[in-house]
């Protein structure tokens, strides 16, 4: 096993659904593709923006916490 980097320290998961796309490039996001999820927002970045540095572009409000759920 190669040694783990502790920079760019993404944690990707898969979502399992369609419908989303990145917050930053526009990209369809697929059940099976690898994203980030914002713990501030919850924005979905794939891993292409965060492997090119673009993850802080999306848009980011910091609500605090998440209790108004207006959409
Ligand atoms: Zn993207
Ligand atoms: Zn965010």
């Amino acid at each position: 096993m190669p040694y783990k980097h502790e920079d760019n320290a993404f944690e990707y998961r898969t979502l399992g659904t369609d419908g989303l796309a990145c917050d930053v490039c526009g990209k369809p996001i697929g059940p099976d593709d690898q994203v980030a999820v914002c713990p501030d927002c919850g924005a979905v970045v794939c891993k292409d923006c965060c492997e090119d540095g673009r993850f802080d572009e999306h848009e980011c409000d910091e609500w605090g916490d998440m209790d108004e759920g207006s959409d």
